[in-house]
């Protein structure tokens, strides 16, 4: 016990201590608005709601908005209260919106007014007046307050999430992306650029950057919406070439694969045919749904026995399933053939006083075919020919000396 309720105890103090500490710089920085009109911060104060009800989520973790990016011109143009009320607002549209738990809210409102402050002292440190920017003069401050808010800003939310997740500082300060310091550039960047254009053209000026600035959110809305759709359309494809009862692949996968034959030419391929024996009889004797769990566990088997990332299971329909295996002779996909058949005799229905047991028939290009419909067409007849020859067995499709005639040999007999 006492590692977790300390590091509880700090943190609620932490809070406490952001907290008390916002309310301390919001009255000893008070101050009257600088010399523009209050309606530029109304602006702002819309756009700021706005960004925050519009946040983009992407991959369903990562929250994003450009809110910080009008929290900059409050401070360079109407002073450092301004901007803390700025932030408060913003971590309090932030907390209710997306339904956070009230001590993260409400630290978050904290230590965002605080960041807000640490810009502003840093800004009028640097010689920065609020109200009065120009160019060059007002860009060495209007840069140190960025650079103060972030440092506040990452310090304190890096410190609070180490607390909770008891991990040290530093190495929670260390887990931050070079993208992340990218886009704190960028938002501080467009900060800048919004307050000069406030500074020259006041109300004006913000409306005309802050339509830039709704464009930008939007544009980035329509991507992620895009992209969503993308994801949308290529699971469900996906997912139209998987067999549902067994996971593996479906007939209409292997219609693409046939498809997909033209200028392979002669690539080494070999495919196997498969048919479950006497299963009609399984069927009768234990029933459709034992029937359908023999199916999963020849699947589950086959998948076992063949290569990860190269082979594939298809099922062809009913009880018959093919396997394409890439770049492997007739040698090679017999013995993967063989294991096939050695995995099958391990699964339980496999034990049973009735053994479930498979024919197989194999063909490989270029040496029996150069095109895949015929390839599948001799590895099924392959498998026929395994059937007459008393089932549980695999027939290898041999074609003659002379590139004509065929003929079909047994390449295994019973496991057991
Ligand atoms: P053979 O050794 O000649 O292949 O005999 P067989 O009984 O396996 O062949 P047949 O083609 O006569 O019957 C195939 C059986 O496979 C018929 C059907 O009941 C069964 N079957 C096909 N699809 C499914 C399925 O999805 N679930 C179950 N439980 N049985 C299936
Ligand atoms: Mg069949
Ligand atoms: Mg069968």
């Amino acid at each position: 016990m006492g590692e977790r309720p300390q590091r509880y105890r700090l943190y609620g103090i932490s809070i406490a201590v952001y907290v008390v500490a916002a309310f301390w710089a919001f009255y000893s920085l008070w101050s009257p608005l600088g010399t523009q009109g209050w309606q530029g911060l109304l602006v702002f104060m819309g756009l700021l709601t706005y960004f925050q009800l519009r946040s983009i989520t992407f991959a369903d973790r990562f929250n994003y908005s450009l809110s910080m990016v009008v929290l900059f011109p409050a401070i360079y143009i109407y002073g450092v209260l301004p901007g803390m009320g700025l932030a408060v607002l913003g971590g309090l549209i932030d907390g209710i919106s997306l339904r956070k738990k009230w001590d993260r809210a409400l630290f978050n409102v904290a230590q965002l007014s605080l960041s807000a402050a640490a810009a502003g002292l840093a800004f009028r440190h640097f010689g920065g007046t609020a109200g009065q920017l120009d160019l060059p003069g007002s860009l060495l401050p209007m840069v140190m307050g960025v650079v103060g808010y972030f440092v506040v800003n990452i310090g304190s939310v890096t410190f609070l999430l180490s607390l909770r997740v008891g991990e040290s500082w530093w190495s929670v300060l260390n887990q931050l992306s070079f993208d992340g310091l990218v886009n704190y550039a960028i938002v501080g960047y467009m900060g800048i650029l919004c307050a000069l254009f406030t500074g020259s053209w006041q109300l004006w000026g913000a409306i005309a950057f802050g339509g830039m600035l709704v464009g930008i959110t939007e544009l980035l809305q329509m991507g992620l919406r895009v992209n969503i759709e993308q994801n949308r359309r290529a699971e469900a494809e996906e997912a139209m070439l998987v067999d549902v009862m067994t996971g593996t692949r479906n007939f209409r996968y292997l219609n693409q694969w046939i498809m997909e034959d033209a200028g392979k030419g002669k690539q080494e391929e070999t495919l196997l045919f498969l048919d479950i024996d006497d299963f009609k009889a399984f069927n009768d004797r234990y029933g459709h749904a034992r029937g359908d769990d023999a199916l999963r566990a020849v699947a589950n088997a086959i998948g076992r026995a063949i290569r990860d990332d190269q082979d594939t299971l298809v099922r062809y329909g009913g009880e018959e399933f093919v396997v394409i295996l890439p770049n492997l002779d007739q040698a090679d996909g017999s013995a993967v053939a063989e294991r096939i058949r050695e995995h099958l005799a391990a699964i339980p229905e496999a034990a049973l006083e009735k053994p479930l047991t498979v024919s197989i028939g194999l063909a490989s290009r270029p040496g029996d075919s150069d095109s895949r419909p015929d390839l599948l067409r001799k590895a099924d007849l392959a498998m026929y020919q395994a059937k007459k020859m008393g089932k549980d067995c695999c027939c290898v499709w041999q074609s003659s000396a002379d590139g004509h005639g065929h003929l079909l040999a047994r390449d295994s007999s019973a496991v057991s």
